[in-house]
């Protein structure tokens, strides 16, 4: 009988083999009375010297494998280890207990995690987890035992109840054709570890039966899902999803690293768009230009409060400085209409599309948006940093906008806090006021994003929310198309690059018809560039 379990999906691909469950040989951690105190801790302080040297192997290990995010964990464990705290409470343990170091290290680790678990930020709580993780490599160093192992000599889908990160860095990848836990988050470290790697991984299927060790099984990493002992047709329906995906990593094989270049050598940036750190892999594994627009708006809605202007430069240095010296567009906050956030007390409206969203909303919370243009300035420092305005109507909001950026650049120089200098500043056109006055724009501006998604909105009247609208809204509408080349002429004309981020620059039927329009970027969804690539890649525009 075929077993169904579903989870999270991680990483997008389909694996088809047999489980085996991890093997750890740490064994119990057993209590001995000790007489000399001092040697235990000594003892401690080698294992401990060794498990951070252990640490920066797998850190350079992660790094060359997966990169630089991926890598940080291993520091953050590292720091973990050299903790006065923690080290303080070893040997506090092994002083009042007279007990011997693995002991010691056991009862100060569980100590640790159980006050982190209990914390209210969600962060500080899954670090509770590397903690664990720390101390049992002290504790593996202090046995001298080894670590995780998955006994196979065929590649096998690895299941384990949950992964730490070193296991994951650990394991032979060669050995791993998928990953399935019974517990993590898909933004735990390990979680983002497979995504770098590529490996598919579903995370959170529940309770794992041991039995199932050695079973046949299929891992679909789109969807969550995982069958143990597939049916015929759900094996079959998997089967050709996991073709056309290998068909898809075959193209981006083919087309990665080519430039984005028609058949007649007209050039046109290929850009992705992106929300959150964890979509920077997305951006490297599809050979994306830069990002054409990171919406930031995702930090805020995904945060209990307001996160603050170290928080929000923190997720901003990282992007920058991950994707240099690609270029990184970040729109300002784009929120109101159908991006609600509760503690923002955003006014009850009876038309929130048309009422306080985007700009006019940070105009009119300067203390928001100061944050937010500080976070953003301070990390321009650390990459090329775009900079972009949403919703933009009036000339007046972009002058305001570009006062404000001025004010604060002056600011953070005056405190002695770097910032790059040229920013380039542009502003995104998805009003039909935008659009028409872009002549009037575009000497204030270095570039037009054109969001296509609210242009056709708001120039066809209709709500972009409203399903039953859909043959209504059609963002090939001539009005729509008028309007993307009116804009990109009078960006042209003052020296202003023009993109489009809306969905429609993925349309493959309409790049050649922007590529005429003179279209200077495209931005799109990772998985699209490639496919946009191959696209722009056989068309000539010589021919009539
Ligand atoms: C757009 O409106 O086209 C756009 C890219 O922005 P969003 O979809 O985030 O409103
Ligand atoms: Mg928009």
């Amino acid at each position: 009988m075929m077993i169904q379990l579903t989870g999270k999906g991680v990483y997008g691909a389909v694996a088809v083999g047999d489980l085996r469950f991890v093997k750890r040989d740490l064994g119990p951690v057993v209590r001995r009375q000790v007489e000399d105190c001092e040697a235990e801790y000594e003892r401690f302080q080698a294992a401990r010297d060794q498990a951070v040297a252990e640490l920066g192997q797998l850190q350079a290990k992660a790094l060359a494998e997966a990169g630089e995010q991926s890598a940080a964990v291993f520091e953050v464990h590292q720091m973990m280890l050299r903790d006065e705290d923690y080290c303080d409470n070893v040997r506090s343990v092994l002083a009042s207990q007279r007990v011997n170091a693995e002991f010691a290290v056991s009862v100060t680790g569980a100590n640790f995690a159980a006050q982190l678990s209990e914390l209210d930020d969600p962060y500080l709580r899954e670090r509770a987890a590397d903690v664990n993780d720390v101390s049992e490599r002290v504790i593996r160093c202090l046995t001298g035992r080894a670590g995780v192992g998955l006994g196979a000599d065929e590649p096998v889908i690895v299941v384990a109840d949950d992964l730490s990160p070193s296991e994951t860095v650990q394991l032979d990848k060669s050995k791993v054709l998928a990953f399935v836990t019974a517990g993590g988050s898909t933004n735990s470290h390990s979680a983002i570890l497979a995504r770098s790697l590529g490996i598919p991984a579903v995370v959170g299927v529940g309770p794992l039966d041991p039995d199932w060790d050695g079973e046949y099984a299929v891992v679909d990493g789109f969807s969550g899902q995982v069958l143990i002992r597939p049916d015929q047709p759900a094996l079959r329906r998997l089967l050709e999803k996991k073709q056309s995906d290998e068909q898809r990593k075959q193209l981006l094989e083919e087309l990665r690293g080519q430039p984005d270049v028609t058949l007649d050598g007209r050039r046109i940036e290929i850009h992705a768009n992106i929300g959150s750190t964890s979509e920077l892999a997305a951006v490297r594994d599809n050979d994306a230009g830069g990002v054409g627009l990171f919406r930031t708006e995702f930090a805020y809605m995904e945060a209990a409060q307001q996160p603050s202007e170290d928080e929000l430069f923190e997720v901003y240095r990282q992007v920058a400085q991950e994707l240099a010296p690609k270029r990184v567009v970040f729109r300002t906050l784009d929120v109101g209409a159908d991006k609600q956030i509760a503690y923002l007390d955003l006014p009850q409206e009876d038309n929130p599309a048309l009422g306080l969203r985007g700009v006019r909303l940070c105009l009119r919370r300067p203390d928001v948006f100061h944050r937010q243009l500080r976070a953003l300035l301070r990390a321009s420092a650390f990459g090329r940093v775009a900079l972009m305005a949403p919703m933009i109507a009036s000339l007046s909001e972009v002058q305001r906008v570009k006062a404000l950026l001025a004010q604060i650049k002056a600011e953070l120089l005056a405190e002695g806090c770097p910032v790059a200098e040229p920013i380039e500043f542009g502003v995104m056109v998805e009003t039909p006021a935008a659009a028409i006055c872009s002549d009037r724009l575009a000497p204030e501006v270095d570039f037009f994003s054109i969001g296509t998604n609210d242009l056709t909105q708001y120039t066809l009247a209709v709500d972009r929310q409203n399903l039953d609208l859909e043959e209504f809204c059609d963002p090939r509408h001539e009005a729509v198309l008028r309007l993307i080349g009116q804009v990109v002429d009078n960006g042209h004309r003052h020296g202003a690059w023009v993109g489009i981020c809306g969905e429609l620059a993925g349309d493959l039927s309409l790049t050649e018809h922007f590529l005429r329009l003179g279209v200077d970027e495209l931005s799109v969804a990772p998985t699209v560039v490639l496919p946009l690539r191959q696209r722009v890649r056989e068309l000539d525009l010589a021919e009539p």
